[in-house]
């Protein structure tokens, strides 16, 4: 079936399902990617970048910030591609999340207040606090009082008492949002603009106010959109040189907002929109790719795909290494660790000429040792990022505190780092790597 689908919840925020079920089922489904946007929320991110590499789905990390912007109610920001330990993102969630508590037991002390005019039974604050996770939403206050008879169902828990009730949130303003998730390394993506407003007009006005504060995309494929509003956004997104995203805006809870995979009611996300995304990842960004210690061919394979996708230069250690004495055959190993060491070296000078620039270096023999000191020059030289490729680097690089991934391309496992921005990277690497 193929297709993406950038635009979805878990249970870290106000959708039904785990991160690694919401996963699963994406890869059920046969979808290349989905992104996980969580409401204010990035804990759920870890899990499903695990549960990606498990079931062969590429899992984009991703967050939906709320915004106060003119009074519209759903001003959402995407940041895709958010490095998750970020500490400003962090702080920010956190203080979203925290407002969310109070404003959440208001609202429920104001619905009560009706419920017993209306002599229906009162809800339990403590129920709703335990179906949600962290961030405490309206929809697990729609679950609650539908699972209490209260309401028929969560749209009309939403009609008669969310929704007239409604006490404001926490919010965001627009630049906030947007250097918050630039800060963390994310690409920021204005979300269904067709639900801020109606008019058209005022759409334009917005989307120009926000493009010349950073906006970098727009979401033109969504659950409720049809193809002719596709059609309406992806000519203003290319207008203003805006990135182009999609997603259902899936939660679960009987798909009341939106089934997964799917929008134009049926209709999947073209897989096209994610490399142009990635690209705008790696820009601004140095990359330090070093693999070694597997066949070659497939080596040489590795390099060019990670070179496409990053832009990389290359630079091919084996000649530095030619002229050098043979040593002992009886140790390949001091063999192998004194040929890195000596390339490591030749590579600093070349990448300081290299200045920004990213750089994908081909080494032969890459040890336990080698995997550590390349690490460690591509700090030196402001690297991003250093991929250290191959299945002996592997258990050199966990636990250190160098910016690495470690990918083995010949049994095509990517090293799971928790948490952190070298999941994507590892993840973006595995996913090339199975074309
Ligand atoms: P909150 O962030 O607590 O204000 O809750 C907003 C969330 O409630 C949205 O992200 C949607 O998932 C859901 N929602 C908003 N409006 C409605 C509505 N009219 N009917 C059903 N669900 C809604
Ligand atoms: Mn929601
Ligand atoms: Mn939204
Ligand atoms: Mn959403």
């Amino acid at each position: 079936m193929g297709g993406i689908d950038l635009h979805v919840h878990t249970n870290q925020s106000d959708g039904e399902l785990p991160p690694a079920e919401v996963v699963r089922r994406a890869a059920g489904m046969g979808l290349r990617a989905v992104s996980i946007t969580d409401h204010d929320c990035s804990d759920g991110l870890a899990e499903a970048m695990a549960a990606g590499v498990e079931h062969g789905i590429e899992v984009i990390p991703g967050v939906e910030l709320s915004v106060r912007h003119g009074g519209f109610e759903q001003v959402h920001l995407l940041g895709y591609f958010v490095d998750q330990r970020n500490p400003d993102l962090e702080n920010h969630l956190t203080e979203l999340r925290d407002s969310r508590l109070g404003r959440g037991k208001r609202l429920v002390q104001k619905i009560n207040q009706k419920l017993a005019q209306e002599g229906l039974p009162l809800i339990d604050f403590a129920q709703v606090e335990k179906l949600a996770n962290k961030v405490i939403s309206r929809p697990h206050i729609a679950k609650v009082m539908t699972d209490m008879g209260v309401t028929p169902s969560m749209p009309e828990a939403f009609r008669k008492y969310l929704v007239p009730l409604n006490i404001q949130k926490h919010k965001l303003g627009f630049e906030e949002a947007v250097n918050a998730v630039k800060k963390a390394g994310g690409i920021p993506v204005l979300a269904h603009p067709n639900l801020i407003t109606a008019d058209r007009r005022e759409q334009i006005r917005l989307l120009d106010d926000f493009t010349r504060a950073g906006l970098k995309g727009l979401e033109v494929y969504y659950n409720n959109m049809t193809e002719r509003d596709t059609e309406h956004y992806r000519v203003l997104a290319l207008e203003r040189n805006l990135l182009l995203t999609g997603g259902s805006d899936f939660h679960g809870f009987n798909n009341v907002y939106g089934n997964l995979g799917r929008v134009h009611g049926g209709r999947v996300v073209p897989e096209e929109l994610l490399n142009p995304l990635k690209e705008s990842y790696f820009q601004n960004r140095k990359v330090l790719v070093a693999c070694g210690g597997f066949r070659s061919e497939s080596a040489e394979k590795v390099l060019d795909s990670i070179c496409m996708l990053t832009g990389a230069d290359r630079i091919d250690g084996r000649a530095v290494a030619q002229g050098f004495p043979r040593v002992d055959p009886q140790s390949p190993q001091g063999l192998h660790m004194d040929i890195a060491i000596k390339r490591i070296v030749v590579l600093e000078s070349e990448l300081k000429l290299l200045r920004g620039k990213s750089a994908a270096v081909f080494c032969r023999y890459l040890d336990r040792k080698s995997a550590l000191d390349l690490a460690a020059v591509a700090s030196r030289c402001g690297a991003d990022f250093a991929l250290v490729l191959g299945p002996e680097s592997a258990s050199a690089v966990e636990g250190s505190e160098s910016t690495a991934v470690v990918l083995n391309p010949e049994s095509g496992t990517a090293a799971p780092y928790a948490g952190t921005s070298r999941n994507t990277l590892s993840n973006l690497l595995y996913f090339t790597l199975r074309g």
